[in-house]
């Protein structure tokens, strides 16, 4: 399913190809979110012409509307949005717990605050609980009642018929205490075992639906060992067609944590990082050997008028664009930048015209889907190293940015 095409001398970067039943994927690779089978504002068709090479879904969003059965009788994910390339769902374990705790951005929790495990988001209901069989929430959207375990997460995206679908696990935050962290872990590989077996069990009860890749996900939150053990753990389950690495994870702590995990993992198969898109992390969890990513971010700041460039990202909406007559990103090969000035789309976001965030999810997502396209070429060409010093020289370096407001 994984070959390896291209190794970068002196780090764990490396460049593949994931061969799917719906096509293939150049590494590394940034795979856009369509979380309701939809990147937010943007035809699939565009998606396209701009570079996807596939799409990740929630099964959390898709299992409460519009209900897996459905997209299963549309024919699948792909054929009921229109796109025909390989696609990923994640497992719903992240939603139900970020959700389901209040916590939207468990990422950029604060680990400094005192650590426990009762901990919600201020002024939110828990809505989640879990235990050692599976998870019981509430839907974000009308409350209701529902409860996920490793098996039920396995027959919505078998439903879903995604190529590459993810293990169940527990997600766990920054401040939970070791003692749960410990036991957390230990009921995620638990749960890996049992979504091998329901995956197999569907496998063998629908033998003619197009194959899927099963992903086991990596959890362990900041702990050295608890990373490596966990990576040492479901490494060692043979039937993972790859990996998932999820979870907790502080920003200036990523490459760190990426190559603990990687250093354990088999080297044969695909590493997915779950949730990261900004251009920093993605240079470093490369470099680390990681080989797929996912994240709302381009598309999500995109809708707020936030744009990325080679220079540093910056606001649309402020007064520096309103006779900017001139694309957002002047060398830059999007559908966007080819038709439309910063001046037009700076209008568009204060008349509230909906285009506005069109444009501006397709320039971000052709932004960091070029990027790591790029870091491919580097890693084949050797330039790796050097090309990511420019980067970072023109992206962090430049002070003429507003990044303080975007
Ligand atoms: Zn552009």
């Amino acid at each position: 399913m994984f070959e390896i095409t291209a190794r970068l001398d002196g780090t764990a970067a490396r460049a593949g190809v994931i061969t799917t039943e719906r096509g293939q994927i150049q590494t590394p690779a940034f795979i856009p979110v369509a979380t309701q089978a939809t990147v937010r504002a943007v035809l699939p068709e565009a998606m396209a012409d701009l570079g996807a090479q596939a799409l990740l879904s929630n099964a959390y969003h898709l299992y409460l509307q519009p209900g897996p059965e459905i997209v299963d009788d549309a024919g699948g994910l792909g054929r009921f949005m229109n796109w025909p390339g390989p696609t990923f769902t994640d497992s719903g374990g992240f939603q139900v717990l970020s959700l389901g705790a209040g916590f939207k951005k468990t990422l950029a929790m604060d680990p400094g605050v005192v650590q426990s495990d009762e901990v919600i988001a201020p002024g939110k209901e828990r809505l989640a609980h879990v235990d050692d069989d599976g998870v019981n929430f509430k839907s974000h959207r009308d409350g209701s009642i529902h409860r996920f375990t490793p098996e039920v997460s396995m027959q919505i995206q078998h439903r879903l018929g995604a190529d590459i679908i993810f293990a169940f696990d527990e997600l766990t935050t920054l401040m939970n205490s070791r003692e749960y962290q410990e036991m957390s872990l230990e009921r995620t590989r638990l749960w890996a075992l049992r979504c091998i077996a329901e995956h197999q069990r569907l496998e063998a009860q629908n033998p003619d639906r197009p194959r899927q890749s099963l992903f086991g996900v990596i959890q362990g939150a900041q702990y050295e060992d608890l990373r490596r053990k966990a990576a040492r753990d479901l490494g060692a389950m043979d039937y993972f067609a790859g990996f998932g690495i999820g979870g907790a994870i502080e920003k200036q702590r990523l490459a760190e944590i990426v190559s603990w995990v990687v250093s354990e993992l088999p080297e044969n198969k695909p590493r997915h990082l779950l949730g990261i898109g900004e251009p920093d992390d993605l240079f470093h969890a490369v470099e680390a050997g990681a080989d797929t990513f996912d994240c709302v971010n381009p598309s999500r700041v995109a809708r707020t008028s936030r744009v990325y460039t080679r220079a540093g990202r910056y606001n649309l909406a402020s007064a520096a664009s309103r006779r900017a007559f001139e694309p957002i990103e002047p060398n830059c090969d999007c559908y966007t930048c080819r038709n439309y000035t910063r001046a037009y789309i700076h209008h568009l976001f204060k008349a509230k015209e909906m285009v506005a965030s069109t444009l501006c999810t397709i320039h971000n997502e052709r932004f960091t889907i070029k990027l790591v396209d790029d870091m491919r070429d580097w890693i084949a060409d050797g330039t790796f190293r050097e090309r990511k010093a420019e980067f970072f020289a023109g992206y962090y370096g430049a002070a003429s940015n507003d990044r303080s407001a975007g």
